[in-house]
């Protein structure tokens, strides 16, 4: 006891001196970023049947090929899972064989996705509708067809998206309707980028930026420590053109929706892919593109859908409701952002306006 008072003081002083060490150690830590040399490679190519493009970066130039052939084999089996393109996938296996009031069970990713599209379809009150098919293929936009189909078509076609027709069982999906579809077009590239970031959270790689369709997933980073800067696209510019550029950690991925992307214009009317389960036709919210940015790469394409077809309002309220940041464009040319973008967003394209929202 008496060895341990007289003591007291110099082992208090000297756990001082190590705890100010260590802090000194973790301040030069965080504010010291130090550089690594990595090497990159840039793969392009098609997915998810869209085009894709993957910038990959390694301390080991050896493993690049490596890790690109990893995400594209995920991909394609992400894509004989859920594309309504692949004859025998279960999404098309599920629109071809489910009968009226028969319980159909789903694999347990099918079924998860599903789940979570019901919620935003409900929490949307239907602007978002997971069995929306039927109504995208009476229009063909994806396709290529260029008609206009007649109000009594569009008005039968309503009948069959609705989702109250739809109710999900504890391992699978009852339809009362024979004629029900369901697709991820909404959500499938998010998905996809969901998909890439565990791909490459198990390659050991330093950083990678992946964009497949309208989303980008952003992984790490270069070797600087430093953000990634990723360009919105002007929805009305050339391809490649941007809106404005926004400063994103390696753990996001920017989803944008946009009547740009699939549309044909009749009488200088343009016919675009996002529909308005409400009237049948395309969304005419007063938005042109609306991006958002999550750590989930199906939040971020589901809700970019989804708030494209509420509008700037509804649409503004419901990203500020799920916790994501988003970009709104208006047709007038006017944008609007979260809370959360103020110090990461900066303007670029002619003609627009950043406006403060309310
Ligand atoms: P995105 O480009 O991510 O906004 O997704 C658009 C795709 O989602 C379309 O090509 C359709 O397949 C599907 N889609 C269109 N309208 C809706 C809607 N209101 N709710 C859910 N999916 C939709
Ligand atoms: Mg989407």
């Amino acid at each position: 006891m008496r060895f341990l008072a007289k003591h007291r003081r110099v082992i208090t002083l000297a756990a001082a001196a190590v705890m100010i060490a260590c802090l000194i150690f973790l301040g030069l830590k965080t504010g010291d970023v130090k550089k690594i040399k990595t090497d990159s490679s840039v793969y392009a190519g098609t997915a998810m049947g869209t085009a894709i493009k993957k910038t990959i970066y390694a301390q080991d130039s050896s493993s690049l090929d490596e890790v690109n052939n990893l995400i594209d084999k995920r991909l394609r089996d992400l894509e004989n899972q859920i594309s309504i393109r692949v004859n025998d996938s279960e999404v098309t296996m599920f629109n071809r064989n489910h009968s009226p009031n028969g319980n159909y069970d789903l694999s347990h990713n099918i079924y998860s996705y599903l789940e979570k599209e019901m919620e935003i379809c409900e929490e949307t009150d239907g602007a978002f509708n997971p069995c929306i098919r039927p109504l995208t293929g009476l229009w063909g936009i994806e396709e290529g067809n260029t008609n206009i189909p007649s109000e009594k078509e569009i008005k039968s076609t309503l009948e069959y998206i609705n989702p109250d027709n739809m109710k999900l069982t504890k391992n699978g999906v009852i339809c009362s309707e024979d004629y029900m579809l369901i697709d991820f077009g909404a959500v499938g590239k998010g998905i996809a980028c969901d998909e890439v970031r565990t791909v490459l959270n198990e390659s050991g790689v330093q950083g990678a930026v992946v964009s497949i369709g309208g989303s980008i997933c952003v992984y790490g980073d270069k070797g600087d420590g430093k953000l990634w800067h990723i360009g919105i696209q002007d929805p009305r510019a050339a391809d490649g053109e941007v809106l404005g550029i926004v400063d994103v950690p390696g753990t996001v991925t920017v989803s944008t929706s946009g009547d740009y992307e699939k549309y044909f214009e009749a009488d200088g009317v343009r016919y675009h892919h996002i529909l308005d389960p409400k009237t049948g036709y395309p969304a005419d919210s007063g938005l042109i593109s609306v991006t958002v940015i999550s750590d989930s790469g199906f939040m971020s394409d589901a809700l970019s859908t989804a708030c494209f077809v509420l509008g700037l309002d509804k649409g503004m309220e419901y990203a500020n409701k799920k916790g994501v940041d988003a970009i709104f464009v208006t047709e007038d040319k006017e944008v609007y952002i979260t809370e959360g973008l103020k110090k990461k967003f900066r303007l670029t394209g002619d003609g627009y306006r950043l406006e403060k929202y309310k």
